[in-house]
């Protein structure tokens, strides 16, 4: 990246962890997938229970692998010949997890975190239940505020998700959301996480570089 770019970046990233420790919310910058593996690392315990929500940058960053590993107890949604019945138990079981992995559909610049659910098990966990909550982020998921974020997820990351689910939405033709009542919608679920009580239950990442959508 350019050098003139770099800073700027490095400036926003700069006010969205000053907001995000001010929002109770712990914050780290990552330059890369190898430095985001050894901070997952420092942040839990081998034989930790662990879980995730849907999220292409676990995947892209390497933690989906890490988890797998055998070094913890993770409670896989993907694991190839679960039932319907089993992903349903996994959900359930993830609000009792030491630590829950997702990335956020938008992070503001003010430390706020933007998220649209189609199932809500995502942002339940979120919300409450799991010890930790550790949220991955790449820099393309920094938006100014929360009207950016609303976008972001109109624009940006609902379609391209529903483009990856295949579904029979709109947006998943024409590339934008259309606010559609289809039944396979993956939006149904809105939340900003705006503070914790909790302090530092949730513990953002921000890795330097672009990841999922
Ligand atoms: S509301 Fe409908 S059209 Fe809009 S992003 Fe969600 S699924 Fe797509």
């Amino acid at each position: 990246m350019d050098k003139n770019l770099s800073f700027v970046m490095e400036k926003k990233v700069e006010r969205t962890m000053k907001n995000l420790h001010k929002n109770n919310m712990e914050a780290f910058y990552v330059k890369d997938e190898k430095a985001v593996l050894e901070k997952v690392q420092e942040l839990i315990n081998e034989g930790d229970t662990v879980s995730v929500g849907g999220s292409m940058t676990l995947f892209e960053t390497g933690i989906m692998d890490m988890l797998r590993s055998g070094k913890y107890k993770f409670l896989d949604r993907y694991k190839p010949g679960l039932t319907k019945e089993d992903i349903i138990k996994i959900y359930r079981d993830s609000f009792s997890a030491n630590a829950y992995f997702t990335s956020s559909n938008a992070i503001t610049e003010n430390g706020e975190l933007y998220n649209v659910d189609g199932n809500g098990n995502r942002v339940a966990a979120m919300l409450y239940g799991p010890d930790k909550v550790i949220v991955v982020v790449g820099i393309n998921k920094i938006v100014k505020d929360v009207n950016e974020a609303v976008e972001r997820n109109k624009r940006i990351a609902a379609p391209a998700n529903a483009k990856r689910l295949d579904k029979n939405t709109p947006c998943a033709a024409l590339g934008y959301c259309t606010e559609c009542n289809s039944p396979e919608k993956i939006c149904r679920e809105y939340v900003l996480i705006a503070s914790q009580g909790n302090k530092d239950r949730i513990k953002v990442i921000i890795v330097g570089k672009e990841f999922g959508y």
